[in-house]
């Protein structure tokens, strides 16, 4: 049990984050140490854990888990994105007042911002300015987010996230989770968490203990994949542990061009992912941040993955829904690809193999 809870911290203390550490695990091309000075140069964080460096193709720069990894001279380049983005996306000036470790955009549920430290710097990452390139820095409070949302009694659901939460200690983990349990309006807490992906070694028989267990208030958990190559057996073992706790494991990932974009890649995720237990739940378009043009895709493209490679072609709980997260909250992009015609009796619908089908109109 102790030897475990080493292991993750030692995944963490050990992060390949340098250009010598990175040279152990792939054959660096001239592209990417480019990439890596100009960050290092910028003073821009990058890095993951020497467990889910060695799931990097050694020979292909193009390796969909190493392009999440290793910094591209691309990233300094800004057509589409909003600068100062996430004060504009998370309403920060002006709105009404807040801790900085508190994003609000509903009514009903927050999300609660407990650290800037991730055990991956997810090059695509829209919380960059925040996590990764640090520009932006907030005061990550505990004690100023948990009074907050005991102070505002139409907060029902708190989204802890970060950075990545489950880089805390246990100890921080259990009293953070002790301290919303005693809210009596909180009625669920969720975590977002990369861990269960690049360092399911965190997932402890220790950390279990904190998280399992039948209460008034229950945790549930999403985590951040991208690619079917980041699924091990290693990833399996965190999501069963999981769910033995009670604990459910969906997924959130980011539509990125030359990663996922295709719909071979696209089936082949969603499907690994149901494999393992995982419950997809958001396909996130590459939202407006700076510097993560290189990964940006059209609009239609997540919907049309979905009606070509997912809906009707495979597992029903393999599909996840598309969205935008913007300013005035996540927004769906699936257009009617199956509503052909509305008459005053019927409407003409369309299947994923292009066949037509009627369903009766009924007056209110
Ligand atoms: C994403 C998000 C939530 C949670 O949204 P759901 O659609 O309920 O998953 C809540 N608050 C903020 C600020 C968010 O960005
Ligand atoms: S783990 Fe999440 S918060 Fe951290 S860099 Fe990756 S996408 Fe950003």
């Amino acid at each position: 049990m102790t030897h475990q809870m080493e292991e993750w911290m030692r995944q963490l203390e050990s992060s390949v984050n340098t250009l010598e550490k990175l040279q152990n695990y792939v054959t660096v091309s001239p592209g990417e140490v480019r990439g890596i000075k100009v960050a290092e140069e910028e003073g821009v964080r990058w890095g993951t854990t020497p467990y889910f460096a060695s799931l990097m193709d050694p020979k292909d720069p193009d390796c969909p888990i190493r392009r999440q990894i290793v910094p591209s001279v691309l990233e300094q380049e800004n057509r589409y994105g909003v600068e100062n983005y996430l004060e504009w996306k998370e309403n920060r000036l002006t709105d009404e007042h807040r801790p900085d470790c508190i994003a609000r955009q509903y009514h009903d549920r927050i999300a609660f911002l407990v650290t800037d430290v991730c055990a991956m710097y997810c090059r695509h990452c829209f919380r960059k300015e925040l996590v990764v390139v640090r520009g932006l820095r907030f005061r990550f409070d505990i004690e100023e987010g948990l009074q907050w949302i005991r102070d505002h009694e139409e907060i029902r659901d708190v989204l802890v996230t970060g950075g990545d939460p489950f880089v805390l200690s246990d100890d921080k983990i259990e009293y953070l989770i002790a301290q919303l349990r005693e809210i009596p309006h909180v009625q669920m807490i969720r975590f977002g968490t990369r861990t269960p992906i690049v360092l399911p070694q965190r997932i402890t028989p220790a950390l279990k203990k904190i998280l399992s267990g039948n209460h008034r208030v229950p945790i549930w958990l999403n985590t951040h994949c991208n690619h079917p190559k980041e699924i091990t057996e290693e990833t399996a073992r965190a999501v069963y542990d999981l769910l033995t706790c009670g604990i459910n494991v969906g997924n959130q990932a980011v539509l990125l061009k030359g990663i996922n974009d295709d719909p071979e890649t696209f089936k082949a995720l969603h499907q690994k992912l149901i494999s393992v237990r995982i419950r997809p739940y958001y396909l996130f378009y590459c939202e407006p941040a700076p510097g993560i043009d290189h990964f940006r895709t059209p609009v239609e493209k997540g919907a049309e993955l979905i009606r070509d490679a997912i809906r009707g072609h495979t597992t029903g709980l393999a599909q996840p829904m598309y969205v935008v997260a913007t300013r005035i909250g996540k927004i769906m992009l699936m257009p009617y690809y199956s509503y052909v015609e509305k008459s005053d009796n019927e409407y003409t619908l369309r299947n994923y193999k292009g066949e037509i089908t009627t369903l009766p109109n009924i007056p209110e």
